[in-house]
């Protein structure tokens, strides 16, 4: 079956209305498009878990900040419909920015506390309420819904729970594991920047995370000695330009010291045009060690 696409607000609305009074469970996965495999999971696991997938593509400007890739970021629209085609996406939510933001102005924004702030937070400070305020209206668009999001971008899924927790969204959020190419590496839209030697060097990030995990496996309980690990082998790599690395708690987001429980161990690392984030999952139960991804 051939995916429709959808470019209105009030379309999608009375399409998903319609599908939920006939009994259909919705599930919608929300991008930025210039699809890849990572995206495809979240898509396959809709499909999967409802009867009815809506997928939508929006470069959200207000997520970007001024001095950011919002001009650049890559799109690939027939590319995109071939994917969600054969992942048997129904609906593909295609709006314009002036159908999401008519006139350009945005009177309301959606600020989470607490979790938003640290890491990406503190580099990219209106970068979180631009990804909150979007997500809002998609659920407020797409209405009751299971919504799937990549355990790649943790801090995000972090502060959409928040979100919907906090105002009661009738939205059920999926996480689904990250998926990386062959070397370890992220998949990302913005792979799509990297030179051939940046591609080259770029695995670098995955590398360091675990070799932060190996270490706390191996007994280390000083976040600062995992922080030096990693920042020690990604600044080893001169196309790299280190931004922040650290080992988290995995459900506040701060530094805990000594490490202990559930922790995140996390990393972005500029690449030339492409600033490109990681993160890698650890725990430290009762002074045992058990992998977590
Ligand atoms: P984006 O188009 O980059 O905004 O991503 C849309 C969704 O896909 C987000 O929930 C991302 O976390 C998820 N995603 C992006 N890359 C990956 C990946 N490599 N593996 C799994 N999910 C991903």
């Amino acid at each position: 079956m051939p995916v429709t696409m959808v470019t209105t607000i009030g379309d999608l609305r009375s399409r998903l209305e319609a599908a939920r009074a006939a009994g259909q469970r919705v599930g919608f996965v929300p991008t930025m498009g210039y699809l890849h495999a990572g995206h495809a999971s979240l898509m396959a696991a809709a499909r999967a878990d409802n009867d009815l997938v809506v997928m939508s593509i929006f470069v959200n400007p207000l997520q970007f900040g001024a001095d950011e890739d919002l001009d650049a970021y890559p799109s690939d629209l027939a590319g995109d419909k071939a994917l969600a085609e054969a992942e048997a996406v129904d609906l593909l939510f295609v709006p314009s920015t002036a159908e999401m933001y008519p006139g350009g102005a945005v009177r309301t924004s959606v600020r989470v506390a607490g979790v938003s702030e640290p890491l990406e937070g503190r580099a990219r400070p209106d970068h979180f309420a631009g990804v909150a305020t979007v997500v809002a209206k998609l659920f407020a668009i797409v209405g009751p819904c299971r919504a799937y999001f990549g355990e790649k971008d943790f801090q995000q899924v972090a502060v959409v729970r928040q979100m919907v927790d906090d105002l009661s969204l009738p939205v059920e959020v999926v996480t689904c594991p990250t998926r990386r190419e062959a070397d370890g590496l992220a998949m990302s839209s913005r792979n799509a920047y990297l030179s051939p030697a940046e591609r080259a060097a770029a695995p670098v990030i995955h590398a360091a995370l675990l070799v932060g995990r190996l270490s706390i496996d191996a007994g280390e309980r000083d976040p600062a000695k995992v922080r030096m690990l990693m920042t020690d082998l990604i600044a080893a790599e001169p196309l790299g330009q280190l931004d922040y690395a650290e080992v988290v708690d995995a459900d506040s987001l701060e530094v805990v010291d000594p490490l202990q429980g559930r922790l995140r161990l996390v990393a972005a690392v500029r690449f030339g045009r492409a600033r490109l984030i990681d993160n890698l999952g650890a725990e430290v139960a009762n002074g045992h060690v058990s992998e977590a991804d």
